[in-house]
């Protein structure tokens, strides 16, 4: 290990210490960030899109994009928490819209990949937040985590040990371009110098994850307190884990891609649908485990008052409605609807899910389209070359188009806090530190040239 390490390493994780211990729980940490959006790039279908966003010039763009949301919590600023929705990413496309055309230039494709990191952040946090810890919370039966950065801290280390060391990217932030926007989306006054230096502190929490993910103690405390939480980090089985979050980010970018070319509507297939474990068999039937929950996301950020009972239901092959309870996990402006069943699903049962207009986003554009998906409590039928296509749960779940090319997935960030119809700093950043922070973060910096054990 290099003198450089040596000093480097007590510095960083100091300096993620206080960032991450005003920070309260319920969020993805920024290893899991960076590590999501990077992996959508594989779900996406081929096409001007995928052509684009697989530049390796525009992964730095993409990558810094998919921590910035989080950054304005380092600084305690509400930008952060308005970054995380699509009113103020909307403004941000608009203006990328009004400022460019296609064929898109260096500088605009710039843009348009820092607002796709920025977007999948959003996406993440919602997936991950509104299915992975809602089971977390349930199944590993914790309290207040005392681990830094509370139980997102727990996930994003366990996460980052899954998966390997990885270096966070270098700095790139429009700051000049993006802190005018906040006057216009909400009113918000903020200093590009602001921006800066949020972004400067946000990268350290993948350093911290990376630091601690290598020190085995950590990791055997982690795992014995955390089993379920930190065991399921890297389970593509379990909706909502950061290697499910893939393809509907995949498919949410497909839809600012449209909408970055002039669409307005509200027509585009779901960007996932969730199960037990994640595919349409096996539905756990257990209506007081969150095991039991439905899922799915929509393209647009909701107005939640329009999704309920009498928008979306769930029916038996006799048409007979399961009791249900319908939440979108955020509340407006979000996308992740969960259905919870009320009683118990029966054995070996069908049900349909259907999703039916008058459903509204955040701004008064109305739903298009019915969306359809069944799932069943029955295990997959054994596979049968004669199988006919309309047998297959799987298939049918895609009858009105639903989930696009790329198959349901999910993850998250620093998140939200569950149940409230407006978005709730997640994040709370005392402003005493700022300045222990700044010195801390350039004596960090300064020591780690780049970070790295010989
Ligand atoms: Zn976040």
């Amino acid at each position: 290990m290099s003198i450089r390490f040596r000093i480097a390493l007590p510095l960083s994780i100091l300096t993620v210490g206080l960032f991450l211990s005003v920070s309260p729980a319920w969020a993805n940490g920024n290893y899991s960030h960076v590590w999501a959006a990077t992996d959508a790039l594989n779900y996406l279908e081929e096409g001007e899109l995928r052509d684009l966003l697989r530049r390796p010039d525009l992964l730095l763009m993409i990558q810094n994009g998919a921590m910035y949301p989080d950054s304005g919590y380092a600084v305690n600023d509400a930008y952060g928490e308005i970054t995380h929705w699509e009113p103020f990413q909307t403004v941000y496309l608009e203006w990328i819209r009004d400022t460019f055309q296609p064929p898109w230039t260096d500088e605009a494709a710039q843009h348009i990949a820092f607002l796709m990191g920025m977007a999948a952040h959003g996406m993440s946090d919602q997936l991950y937040d509104g299915m992975f810890l809602e089971r977390a919370e349930f199944l590993d039966g914790y309290g207040d985590v005392s681990y830094m950065g509370g139980i997102d801290g727990v996930t994003d280390t366990c996460f980052a040990a899954a998966m390997g060391h990885k270096d966070p990217p270098e700095q790139w932030v429009p700051a000049e371009v993006l802190a005018p926007l906040y006057q216009v989306s909400d009113g918000h006054t903020l200093d590009p110098a602001t921006i800066e230096l949020g972004q400067s502190l946000v990268v350290v929490a993948v350093m911290f994850a990376n630091d601690r993910s290598q020190d085995e103690k950590n990791m055997a405390e982690l795992r014995a307190s955390y089993p379920w939480s930190c065991g399921n980090q890297d389970n593509p089985q379990v909706p909502g884990s950061p290697v499910t979050h893939g393809p509907a980010i995949a498919n949410y970018w497909q839809v600012l891609w449209q909408r970055l070319h002039g669409s307005t509507s509200f027509d585009q297939p779901l960007l996932g649908t969730y199960f037990s474990t994640m595919e349409p068999y096996d539905q756990v039937q257990d209506a007081s485990s969150p095991e039991s929950w439905v899922a799915f996301a929509l393209p647009r950020g909701l107005n939640p008052s329009t999704v309920n009972p009498d928008t979306v239901k769930v029916t038996d092959p006799g048409m007979v409605e399961h009791p249900v309870q319908v939440k979108v996990y955020y509340g407006s402006n979000s996308h992740l609807v969960n259905i919870m069943p009320q009683v118990d699903w029966a054995d070996d049962m069908e049900y349909s899910v259907s999703i039916t207009p008058p459903i509204t986003s955040w701004n008064e554009i109305p739903l298009e389209t019915t969306h359809t998906f069944r799932f069943a409590t029955s295990a997959r039928p054994p596979i049968q070359e004669d199988l006919a296509e309309e047998d297959v749960l799987e298939d049918a779940a895609t009858d009105t188009d639903d989930t696009g090319s790329a198959r349901p997935s999910s993850q998250g960030g620093c998140s939200l806090v569950a149940g409230l119809d407006t978005a709730a700093l997640c994040c709370h950043f005392h402003p005493w530190l700022l300045l222990a922070l700044t010195i801390l973060l350039l004596l960090s910096r300064l020591a780690l040239g780049r970070l790295r054990i010989e």
